[in-house]
């Protein structure tokens, strides 16, 4: 059987597959000319993808022979479901692969935010030595607020409760907290005001949707400590971008951490981008080498499990 992968994968994934005896066709480009893609995608069995290709009903009718799809990553919305499932194809993905990774980027987004590395190390190579202009902060005995309490927070909490911080956490849609509690040592809050009220540092996690879209607005913004940190690695358009630009700039905020825009990449005019107090970026917070190992092999594995029936 044969399997057509139209986007970046790592190496430990095609070895997988190969050692699963399956003949695989790696194009990482493959998906920037659509027509040849259409053509192509008739000879497979398998279909591995990561977020760029197409996987509409165009290209599923196309693939007379698919029995499944692979996607490299967590979000679906490059993939119409639904046509998938009526054409009797699978879907699988990496669920978790890369949880760990966000929860590590979380990590260093609030030990990075009161020890000014960056600036300090910039004053150095500009010949400035002056040591009380960066007397940083400790997180030791901080409070974390997060906002959603699955997978990722589950491991931001973990890490957290290491370094000795409070963490508390708010998520409307876990009915049973007592694992969580148990697991995490996370204090659960009956809401997003009693959270953001008490954090140091608030660190989405919740997905985005119609009831977390603007959850973080110029309202809730106002909610938070003055000296606190945002830290939004979830999705764009959970956080109304304009009104924290405007809460940083009247310095309601201490500052904001966003690996995740409503338009990525970011307008080169966007308002967020003349506060120096929001560190942005390109969407790498999953991003890592172990990340893509462990999201290669775990599709790999996925998409041969269903060809092999
Ligand atoms: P998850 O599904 O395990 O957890 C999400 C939690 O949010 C659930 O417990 C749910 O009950 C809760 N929730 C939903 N609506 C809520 C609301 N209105 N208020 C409070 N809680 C709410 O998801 P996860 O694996 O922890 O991932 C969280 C987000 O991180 C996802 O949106 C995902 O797209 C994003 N993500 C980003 C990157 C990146 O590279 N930046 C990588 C992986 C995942």
């Amino acid at each position: 059987m044969r399997v057509l992968v139209s986007e970046v994968i790592w190496q430990e994934g095609i070895d997988e597959l190969k050692d699963q005896g399956f003949e695989v066709v790696y194009d990482e480009e493959l998906w920037t000319d659509r027509e040849r893609l259409v053509r192509s995608v008739k000879e497979f069995d398998g279909l591995i993808v990561r977020n760029q290709t197409k996987v509409d009903e165009e290209l599923l009718q196309s693939g007379e022979k698919l029995k499944v799809i692979g996607r490299l990553g967590v979000g679906l919305d490059n993939i119409n479901i639904k046509a998938a499932k009526e054409k009797g194809i699978d879907v699988v993905f990496a669920k978790n692969a890369n949880a760990t990774s966000v929860a590590e980027y979380v990590m260093s987004a609030i030990l990075s935010s009161n020890r000014s590395l960056f600036t300090a190390s910039q004053d150095v190579l500009k010949g400035t030595w002056d040591r009380r202009r960066h007397t940083g902060g400790e997180i030791y005995e901080k409070t974390i607020g997060l906002i959603g309490l699955g997978e990722i927070a589950h491991r931001v909490a973990k890490r957290a409760k290491v370094f000795g911080m409070d963490v508390v956490g708010y998520d409307p849609f876990i009915t049973e907290y007592e694992h969580i509690v148990a697991e995490t040592g996370v204090n659960v809050k009956n809401s997003l005001e009693e959270v953001l009220a008490i954090s140091d540092f608030v660190s989405i996690h919740v997905p985005l949707n119609p009831s977390t879209t603007y959850l973080l607005n110029s309202k809730t913004l106002k909610e938070m400590k003055p000296n606190a940190f945002l830290i939004n690695t979830s999705r764009g358009g959970i956080v109304d971008e304009e009104a924290l630009a405007k809460a940083l700039r009247e310095k309601h905020i201490g500052g904001a951490f966003l690996d995740v825009l409503e338009k990525e990449p970011i307008d080169s005019e966007h308002p967020l981008l003349l506060q120096p107090d929001a560190i942005i970026t390109p969407h790498i917070a999953g991003l890592t080498n172990e990340s893509q190992v462990r999201t290669s092999v775990l599709v790999a594995k996925e998409v041969s499990k269903i060809l092999k029936g």
